[in-house]
């Protein structure tokens, strides 16, 4: 094969390719496409031979790094057996097993997987069950869904309508079911000297007065537990999720924990639900559950909702949802692999040294007097940059400043990519001490570029 150069293949790909999130046109200004030709651990390589530390795991998804030995294996082990065969009346041990480790790591009670091949899929598919479930019960009017403001569920119409970043979502409004919107336990949106749980406390009271109103109405509400990811890694205090649940009980309306991004050790643990030691109706997973390497999601519920699918099948109502590639066993070997990884590395405890190395790392941050906070949970790291620390006052969108940090980060060999105001860590668990001081440096100089007049 003849040796390609980033310029090349950027001008090959912008003749045809459209990219996901993306204003192309910023691709031909100052924002050049990087073309990767290969990643081995926490380290991306383009076509001129410049290398990159994957600091938020390529869009979250990383976990043991690029390239993983033993991922490596097992997918290639599982390509010469089966690749792929359908999931409508067969099955394969892959996906059997896989079933059976997901619900023996999972909160208890959670009996059942439903695969799909995306983490917005997963979301429709939870959706559904939870409608779908109350219809196949006789309560014909629970069709609501309630959501929390700055929350992300994906980017198909049924995710999007559950979720409230308007960025991503005004355009499509009149596309999209009506749901419920409470306001985020966002502890960084609370009140001046407000505590996180006494935050979560009172948002929990708006969220309980929808619920004795409209539980009738409602099917299930929808959270990302504990860190608002898309929404800026906004994070919040178990507690709001313990009342959440307590309250979703008494008012008869599922829970929905969205753990795409939080779920697989992200937040210290192995799901996020276990700090508020509670059970989700339907924990939804992806993103890291192959590792990073195949598109594959799950939704795992518990019989209860099963049993209310379990009937003849004239009766007419089992779940007729389906995904060409659902429960593909390439990505299945690659979600073993990546649980094996777990099970034999003492991972979680790992990571609690290296989460204390980057709350050590972003000391300096957190001194800028343009840092109005540094929050963290477990493996995630946020930057909140301001014009003004004393009223938080931000920098009008327009001038984008965070894409300085994201321009000098590349310049200096790390990937970061800020979500407006915040600039973010999230590394794959392979990444070292060094890489990770390396991470908060780069991130302190571009700081001080975008704040620069
Ligand atoms: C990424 C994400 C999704 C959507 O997953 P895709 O695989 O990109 O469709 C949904 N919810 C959360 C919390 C996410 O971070």
């Amino acid at each position: 094969m003849s040796k390609l150069s980033n310029a090349a293949l950027r001008e090959r790909d912008l003749a045809h390719v459209w990219h996901p999130c993306t204003q192309m046109k910023d691709h031909e200004g100052e924002m050049p496409l990087i073309p990767v030709r290969r990643a081995a651990g926490a380290w991306l390589e383009d076509h001129d031979g410049r290398r990159y530390l994957d600091a938020i795991s390529s869009w979250w998804v990383n976990l043991f790094g690029h390239a993983n030995p033993r991922i490596n294996a097992a997918i290639a082990a599982q390509l010469q057996q089966l690749p792929h065969v359908m999931f409508a009346g067969f099955t394969h041990e892959p996906a059997t097993r896989l079933a059976e480790r997901l619900v023996a790591l999972a909160p208890p009670g959670l009996e059942r997987c439903f695969f799909a091949d995306s983490g917005s899929a997963a979301i429709e598919v939870a959706v559904k069950m939870s409608y779908h479930y109350w219809q196949n019960r006789g309560a014909a009017r629970k069709t609501r869904f309630v959501t929390l403001s700055n929350s992300y569920h994906g980017e198909t119409l049924g995710a999007l309508a559950v979720g409230s970043v308007e960025l991503y979502k005004a355009i499509y409004r009149p596309l999209l079911m009506d749901v419920i919107t409470v306001p985020s336990p966002d502890a960084y949106a609370g009140e001046p000297g407000e505590s996180a749980a006494d935050c979560a406390r009172r948002r929990f009271a708006e969220l309980e007065q929808v619920l004795a109103e409209g539980a009738s109405e409602i099917a299930a509400v929808i959270v990302e537990p504990l860190v608002q990811c898309a929404g800026a890694m906004r994070m919040y205090d178990p507690l709001y999720l313990r009342l959440l649940r307590e309250a979703c009980d008494r008012h008869g309306v599922h829970l929905i924990a969205d753990e795409i991004a939080v779920g697989f050790g992200r937040t210290g643990t192995m799901f996020a639900c276990e700090q508020a030691g509670i059970r989700p109706d339907f924990l939804c997973l992806a993103k890291g559950l192959t590792g990073g390497y195949l598109p594959m999601s799950v939704v795992l519920t518990t019989d209860e909702v099963y049993d209310a699918f379990y009937d003849e099948y004239a009766k007419l109502n089992a779940f007729l949802h389906s995904h060409s590639y659902a429960g593909n066993p390439l990505a299945c070997a690659a979600a073993l692999a990546t649980l094996d990884l777990f099970a034999q590395g003492d991972v979680l405890n790992r990571n609690r040294a290296l989460a204390s190395r980057l709350a050590e790392a972003a000391a300096p941050l957190a001194a800028h007097p343009n840092v109005a906070e540094v929050r963290q949970r477990g493996m995630i790291l946020a930057v909140e940059f301001v014009r003004d620390r004393a009223t938080r006052e931000t920098f009008p969108w327009q001038e984008r400043r965070h894409l300085r940090i994201h321009r000098h980060a590349l310049s200096r060999g790390v990937l970061l990519r800020p979500l407006g105001n915040v600039v973010y860590f999230m590394p794959p668990y392979v990444v070292s001490p060094e890489e990770i001081d390396l991470m908060a440096r780069v991130a302190l100089e571009g700081l001080d570029l975008a704040v620069r007049d």
